[in-house]
């Protein structure tokens, strides 16, 4: 049982068949220890997941993968809620309402619609840019909001979402009552984990494999990637000192719990003397312990998660209910026949 008062996190991750450093350190790493300070749900948003092109059977495959390894990760089903998105109704069914809150401009200018949509552009001409990627933001903003959660940990990259998940709450209540909390973003002490092969760019799977290290992976390839990462590469941007790429290097050494170690490298670099090769042999270490634990964390996990998640999700979707029998009210409706 959640003691009561706890504020209600939640956050979710599309089914993906890898989870990357990003992913944990710029979320899921705070997702685990915020169970035990909040009322917590997760979701596998399975429903976003369609918004680029992919292959049914990888869906449901990396769905059911996707539960195991936040399982691996430490999400503990009897601490928090986790839940299958498109097990729950009630979030295709609040987008539609809260789309006629949020407008077409500003759904226009969200950074990663525009990402996204160039990279369809380079596919071919059979991948368009569809109507599901430019409304993909309010379904998000129906994840949150189905819930009435008040914080949402997330990265960076996901920061001008959650702006726009704020703005349709207080269109919504402002025209129909106050129903919504406005949700407040919690970011990790490292946001915005970049690629190691182009340290410009958000550490992201999509760019290939030389730009992430995955969360499973197995040592020598961890060892490879990082051992081949970017570190300085010309121009440096101005006022800075390090390169971008020494800079993510450092955050992920941080990250990994390597405090010391990343200051005593930046204390060598402020007096000249640039030791790429052990910084990157330090990085490649802690990766390398965290990867194995988690493997072996992956292996424990029992069980037939598949219909485990039907039982979860069942239980995040008593919230989304009770939201939504609110929200059809309040917007003139007819009760719904659920
Ligand atoms: P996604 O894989 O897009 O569903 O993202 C799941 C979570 O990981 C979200 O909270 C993102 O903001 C976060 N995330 C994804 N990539 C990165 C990154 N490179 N650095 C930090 N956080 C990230």
């Amino acid at each position: 049982m959640v003691p009561l008062n706890r504020q209600r996190a939640m956050s979710c991750i599309q089914p993906t068949s890898e989870m990357h450093l990003g992913n944990y350190y710029g979320a899921v790493e705070q997702w685990v220890t915020m169970q035990d300070t909040h009322d917590c749900l997760f979701g596998v948003v399975d429903l976003h997941a369609m918004t680029m092109p992919y292959l049914p059977a990888h869906l449901a495959e990396n769905t059911s993968r996707m539960l195991t390894d936040l399982i691996a990760c430490g999400i503990d089903s009897a601490k928090a809620k986790i839940f299958v998105q498109s097990l729950i109704p009630e979030h295709t069914e609040l987008a539609w309402i809260l789309g006629c809150k949020a407008s077409y401009g500003e759904l226009k200018r969200m950074t990663q619609f525009k990402e996204k949509g160039e990279q369809l552009e380079k596919l071919g001409p059979n991948d368009f840019i569809s109507l599901g990627l430019l409304s993909y933001p309010v379904l998000q903003a129906s994840d949150i909001l189905v819930y009435r959660a008040e914080v949402v940990p997330v990265g960076q990259d996901q920061v001008q979402h959650l702006e726009l998940t704020r703005n349709i709450a207080r269109r919504f209540n402002r025209t129909f009552g106050k129903v919504f909390p406005e949700p407040s973003v919690l970011l990790t002490e490292t946001p915005r984990i970049m690629s190691l092969a182009d340290p410009d760019r958000k550490m992201s799977k999509s760019l290939g494999g030389r730009h992430y290290v995955g969360l499973f992976e197995e040592e020598k390839s961890v060892r490879q990637k990082v051992m081949a990462a970017v570190t300085d590469s010309g121009v440096l941007p101005a006022g800075t000192a390090m390169s971008p790429g020494v800079t993510n290097l450092l955050e992920i050494l941080r990250a990994s719990g390597q405090a010391e170690a990343a200051a005593s490298f930046v204390k060598d670099f402020e007096n000249g003397v640039k030791n790429y090769k052990s910084l990157k042999e330090a990085v490649a270490d802690s990766l390398v312990e965290l990867t194995t634990r988690l493997r072996a964390n992956r292996k424990n996990v029992v069980g037939d998660i598949k219909s485990d998640v039907k039982k979860m999700s069942e239980a995040a979707r008593e919230i989304a209910r009770e939201t939504i029998r609110e929200v059809r009210k309040a917007v003139g409706l007819p009760k719904g026949l659920r």
